[in-house]
């Protein structure tokens, strides 16, 4: 196996004292080297990432805030967290940013603790739809601790329905109104939820997990101007350490701060925080914009190919990273067509689509992304062929095999095993 991120001297000293922790390390590798990635929020962190996480930063405790810590010796550290706060504010230009939440569900929670009191009423996107559980599944803490009523997409267009969106606005008052999702493949117009907020005065909280990375890069509107906060996860299309973040108006900064520590975390990791000012520096650069530029064209590809495979966009199309598609034009459920693309090395999720009669576990629908593949330098055309072997996954069980061996030997697949990515 040539070059790589596991062969430097940490590595073997890793090897040398527990080989057994090491062999999965490798494995792993192996597995996302060999096959194709296309789990939409998943991406490949860069090296430089990774070294930060891999950090002395990872020992320090530093509960509170730059300059106002409750452990001594946070001096270095909080050069790290400073210049993540900065680079977030320069990137998204936001009026606050708050780098500590350790994922997307906590800066949810954060969010929800700054703007709600348990039994309060918001409005968010159903998770049979699109949205997240944290957007007010039974199953998770915002559909037991708030009052959640849910907004949907059309049937006929399976777009978000705006007036549906007013109307419920308009009947239950929420405090907050919750706008982003897990599954839509299309822009979401924040300026609309922007006004129906204010005709209700409500607060416009943007989940922005999933895109974020491409808002960053300028290639889709982003939610920042329009929402009072933004929250996201830095390691999706923004190719970041796993983890979240928070961004807010100056009116909203303190309460914000408050609810992440000592509200609903203890002390942040640091180094964590520190690969997030990574992050943050490399979607500054011009050839990271080239990169959310080329993951939408090549969501575009892959969504076009599956659909000549006979599989259904839903909404038509695709505006984003990801693509979602009704499979049952082929005969299967979307735990079936996952399981056979899982089979021929295509690792991608089975997914609900809007009015999906099938259980959860079951599924109708698949969900594919490109942030993965663009990292590993996929273009349209190896896209193209991807779509195509997944359509002979699905549609013949009994050649996976084959399947699996044309996807190995994908040219682009043997030159991405060999990147540092
Ligand atoms: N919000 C949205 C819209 C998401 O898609 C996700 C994760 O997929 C999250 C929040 C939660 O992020 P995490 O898994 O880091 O808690």
């Amino acid at each position: 196996m040539g070059g790589g991120r596991f062969y430097g001297p940490d590595f073997e000293l890793l090897e040398e004292r527990d080989p057994e922790l090491a062999r999965v390390l490798l494995d792993e590798v192996e597995r996302v080297r060999g096959g194709v990635q296309l789990i939409a929020s998943e991406n490949l962190t860069s090296p430089a990432v990774l070294a930060a996480l891999g950090s002395a930063l990872s020992d320090k405790y530093a509960e509170g805030y730059p300059g106002n810590r409750y452990y001594g010796g946070c001096e270095v550290v909080d050069r790290a967290e400073r210049l993540a706060v900065r680079r977030a504010r320069e990137l998204f230009g936001a009026d606050h940013a708050n780098v500590q939440p350790h994922s997307g569900s906590s800066a949810n929670l954060a969010a929800y603790a700054a703007l709600l009191q348990p039994g309060d009423r918001m409005l968010a996107m159903a998770l049979q739809h699109g949205g997240h559980l944290t957007h007010g599944s039974r199953a998770n803490f915002s559909g037991r601790w708030f009052d959640v009523v849910s907004y949907g997409v059309r049937r006929d267009t399976e777009l978000i329905d705006y007036d549906e969106v007013r109307d419920l606005a308009l009947r239950h008052q929420p405090k907050v109104i919750v706008c982003g999702a897990t599954s839509y493949p299309r822009l979401i117009d924040f300026g609309v939820l922007r006004g129906i907020a204010d005709e209700v005065g409500a607060w416009l909280l943007a989940d922005a997990a999933h895109p974020m990375g491409l808002m960053a890069a300028g290639v889709i509107p982003s939610a920042v101007p329009y929402a009072d906060v933004v929250t996201f996860t830095t390691h999706k299309t923004l190719r970041g350490p796993r983890g979240g973040a928070i961004l807010c108006t100056d009116e909203l900064a303190g309460r914000i701060d408050r609810a992440v520590f000592p509200f609903t975390q203890g002390g942040p990791m640091m180094h964590a925080v520190a690969a997030k000012a990574v992050a943050f520096g490399e979607a500054m650069r011009p050839e990271f914009a080239a990169y959310a530029r080329q993951v939408i064209v090549n969501a575009r590809a892959l969504c076009d190919a599956l659909a000549a495979e006979g599989m259904r966009p839903v909404t038509g199309g695709t505006d984003t990273h990801l693509a979602l598609l009704d499979v049952r034009g082929l005969g299967v459920t979307g735990a079936e067509a996952e399981s056979r693309c899982a089979a021929a090395g295509i690792t991608l999720n089975r997914s609900a689509i809007p009015y999906d009669p099938e259980p959860p576990g079951v599924t109708s629908g698949v969900r594919v992304g490109t942030p993965c593949v663009t990292t590993q330098g996929f273009g349209p055309a190896d896209l193209e062929k991807v779509g195509a072997l997944i359509g002979r996954a699905v549609r013949e069980p009994e050649k996976i095999a084959e399947v699996g061996d044309e996807v190995r030997t994908l040219p682009v697949i043997r030159q991405a095993y060999l990147r540092q990515y």
